[in-house]
């Protein structure tokens, strides 16, 4: 078996792997180290959860350790599409380099300006951005990036989903064309190949695992009910399984704040996180579930890529997303890193029964139906479209979904919900088209949001300048 000692790492590096408890490299790892360190541009694909971050952070930090910073002059950019992943990227680069004395920034939406700025100006050697926010800086003209050396695009089909490749653009072509660029995507499709062919130069392609497999390390499940009784059956999940801290996924950003009230009214304390909150409430809700001190959060998809809990248990989704690979995404933030984790999906009408066809379909998997009041029991056969009975999937107690146990207040949520379902249900009748835009947080970018030059429609004055 290959160890890190084989990679070419210097003994320092070593040193500060071993402190974070790595053993053995993963496979991306493995392939991805030695060629970085040859210099070499890389096209990488991998599974969330595989260790890629590691994959670039620590050959950029060895790279990166001959040679001092300037002023405003950063030596190497890694750009991600959400602020969470770029402070996810940031915590593991201050992991990596604590033995060695690297200098770092990261420059996200809801920071202030001047802690930034102060941080440019004394020189940093890694700069580690959202393309909205660095646009920003760089328009303000208090960082340069002809001294960039290397570059480092990370989650390029999630940056492609949220609009920022134009952006993306906009920054390389201020970065001196000689420079080493690693490029990563969860997925290298036609659409990713022809985008990279702008960014990297004979690149060493890296593709660790087939497009869209699930981890074996997470058992999956979908729980028939209803649109009237989904927060029921939700609750009797929670109850059911063993939930040391879990995930749940809605697809509409309305929807997260009635369910979190919902379960909080039932005992069950949970936090939000979505793409409209500010960033210091989107920061304290995922600490306080970090710190365990709520062990439910109820996200919509801004969450689903990049952020990384250890040993997160369950993964909820309590709508089925309508997107195929987002599924992929949510249910890959469980089962991480050798750990077991179990996924639950809420089936509540036909809309969801094609979602999960469409899902089954591209992990090549069929996903057992469980009862949401015995989830210990799954049904051995997966009911088919036409037997299919909503009432033999219904949740076993009934005593529970009955409406005079519920408060008035989750009585009017589970109507408006149960409204919004229904009309929901009539947009997307099945002989509309399917929508090319997801919904919830595809509608707008999730982050960044007021920075980007899709939201702001604003060209900074640099870019004008270079039109001209
Ligand atoms: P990533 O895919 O970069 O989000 O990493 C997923 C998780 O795997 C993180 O919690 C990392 O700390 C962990 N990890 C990365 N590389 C290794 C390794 N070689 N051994 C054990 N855990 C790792």
């Amino acid at each position: 078996m290959t160890s890190f000692a084989d990679l070419g790492l210097s003994d320092t590096l070593l040193k500060s792997i071993k402190s974070c408890g790595y053993e053995n490299p993963t496979p991306i790892q493995e392939k991805s180290i030695p060629i970085i360190l040859m210099g070499r541009d890389v096209l990488g694909s991998a599974q969330t959860g595989t260790g890629k971050t590691a994959s670039f952070t620590l050959p950029m930090i060895d790279i990166l350790d001959a040679g001092r910073a300037k002023a405003r002059l950063p030596r190497s950019l890694i750009l991600t599409p959400t602020r969470e992943l770029a402070a996810q990227v940031s915590e593991s680069f201050n992991q990596f380099s604590q033995n060695h004395g690297l200098t770092k920034a990261l420059l996200i939406g809801g920071v202030s300006f001047g802690e930034q700025d102060a941080l440019l100006d004394r020189g940093v050697d890694v700069l580690i951005a959202t393309p909205g926010r660095l646009l920003d800086h760089l328009e303000r003209g208090k960082v340069l990036l002809r001294d960039v050396k290397i570059l480092v695009i990370d989650e390029a089909d999630r940056m492609l989903d949220m609009g920022f490749i134009p952006d993306v653009e906009k920054i390389t072509k201020l970065l001196p064309k000689i420079r080493q660029t690693l490029f990563f995507s969860a997925t290298l499709n036609k659409t990713i190949y022809k985008i990279s062919e702008n960014f990297v130069i004979n690149p060493k392609i890296i593709e660790i695992s087939p497009e869209f497999t699930t981890a074996d390390t997470v058992e999956q499940f979908v729980c028939h009910t209803t649109p009237r009784k989904k927060h029921d059956t939700l609750r009797q999940l929670i109850t059911s399984e063993n939930v040391a801290n879990a995930f749940i996924f809605c697809n509409r950003k309305r929807d997260i704040a009635t369910l979190k009230t919902s379960l909080n009214k039932n005992g069950m304390d949970a936090e939000c996180l979505h793409g409209d909150m500010s960033q210091s409430a989107r920061n304290a809700a995922l600490t306080r579930f970090k710190n365990n001190e709520v062990k439910l959060l109820v996200a919509s998809d801004v969450a689903a890529r990049g952020i990384d809990i250890a040993g997160l248990s369950h993964v909820f989704n309590f709508d089925v997303p309508s997107n195929p690979e987002d599924y992929v995404h949510r249910i890959g933030r469980t089962g991480r890193a050798g750990n077991l984790g179990k996924a639950f999906s809420l089936v509540a009408n036909d809309d969801d029964k094609s979602a999960i066809n469409a899902i089954e379909k591209l992990i090549g998997k069929t996903i057992p139906s469980v009862d949401s009041g015995n989830t210990g029991k799954t049904t051995s056969k997966k009911p088919n479209k036409s037997a299919e009975s909503t009432t033999n999937a219904e949740p076993a107690s009934t005593a529970e979904n009955s409406a005079t146990e519920k408060s008035p207040t989750e009585n009017s949520i589970a109507k408006n919900v149960t409204q919004d379902t229904a009309r929901t249900d009539a947009k997307s009748s099945p002989r509309r088209k399917k929508p090319t835009r997801y919904e919830g947080e595809r509608d707008a970018p999730p982050d960044c949001s007021g920075s980007s030059f899709k939201e702001t429609e604003h060209t900074p004055a640099f870019l004008l300048n270079q039109t001209a």
